[in-house]
């Protein structure tokens, strides 16, 4: 009989977890899906039956549900809780962890959810091998995890690997956390809205912007996206802008870590075919002595939408120094 492991990604919208063995963990045993609730009581509750299920669906199967671990979307002390959240506010200063360890009777490691996924993308990804990584999540807003030495970092506060909040244009776009011209400004499904505003002001956006029904506030990522599958050159255009973007973080984080590998995911990677080549093709130029060493390869993470909830459970059994 197997032990399996219980891992949960709770992300803005939607809570995904997944009941792995540890020798195959890209390919989950049980599955379950749920929407995020926006209050702290109802969540708690969700996870817990979420919990439920996967362990009725594990002991069906005629195996053992072992550890547990949850990956949330935001900076996670070294106590494991929640301490900074854009997309979960209701759980900030929750004590999550122990009401959800009172409700299902055993202990649950809590880490940041990029992390998760790096961590996931190391063991069974596109990092295998890898002993220095960087992570970046594409995605509303930027995600990331940083692995050293085949250690996540964590930081003095728990608090490291945020390259969202980079600042890449000094006096540019204000961001939610206070700074200005944060990387996730430009860079993410929110800095492709902008960039397609900005062109609208210009007279350079024509389908977007009648896709947002003739209001540039209107515009969001999947406007943009929609007019680049149907070809349009202004779209396509507002893409290669949004590559230069992303280019200039990765090449910042290059620079301080000079890793073996940069792994991209988050949503904005289904529509990579858009933007992805160009980044590659970019980068050179953003990377100190870049023509005189090996380059370092920047892939797609391979684990897609799982790769949180599969480095959860599998940072259930390895959990990081926390206290
Ligand atoms: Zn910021």
């Amino acid at each position: 009989m197997t032990e399996l492991l219980l891992g949960i990604d709770v992300g803005g919208t939607k809570v995904l977890g997944v009941a792995i063995d540890p020798a195959f963990p890209d390919q989950p045993v049980a599955l379950r899906r749920a929407a995020t609730p926006g209050d702290v009581e109802t969540l708690v509750d969700v996870l817990a039956s979420t919990i439920d299920q996967l362990r009725a669906e594990v002991s069906a199967t005629g195996h053992q549900s072992g550890p547990i671990g949850l990956g949330l979307p935001g900076v996670v002390d070294r106590s494991g809780v929640l301490r900074g959240a854009p997309n979960l506010l209701c759980a900030i200063d929750q004590p999550v962890r122990s009401r959800l360890e009172e409700h299902v009777g055993s202990t649950v490691m809590i880490e940041n959810d990029a992390n998760c996924a790096l961590w996931a993308e190391s063991r069974v990804g596109s990092g295998v091998g890898a002993s220095d990584a960087v992570f970046v999540a594409l995605g509303t807003g930027i995600g990331g995890a940083v692995m050293v030495g085949g250690e996540l970092r964590v930081g003095a506060n728990g608090f490291a690997g945020e390259p969202g909040h980079m600042v890449v244009a000094a006096d540019g776009v204000q961001c939610p956390c206070g700074r200005s011209g944060c990387w996730e400004r430009y860079a993410s499904g929110a800095g492709l809205a902008w960039l397609a505003r900005e062109a609208a002001l210009q007279g350079q956006a024509g389908l977007i912007l009648e896709l947002a029904g003739g209001d540039a506030d209107a515009i969001v990522g999947a406007h943009v996206t929609a007019a680049a599958d149907a070809g349009d050159a202004e779209a396509l255009e507002i893409f290669d802008r949004f590559a230069g973007w992303v280019a200039v973080g990765i090449g910042n984080l290059m620079n301080i870590l000079d890793p073996d590998v940069v792994i991209v995911g988050g949503g904005l990677t289904a529509h990579a075919r858009h933007y992805f080549d160009r980044v590659r093709q970019l980068l050179p130029a953003e990377v100190l002595g870049a023509g005189s060493h090996r380059s370092t390869p920047v892939m797609l993470a391979q684990l897609g939408p799982d790769a949180g909830a599969i480095g959860a459970a599998l940072l259930a059994i390895e959990p990081l120094r926390r206290e």
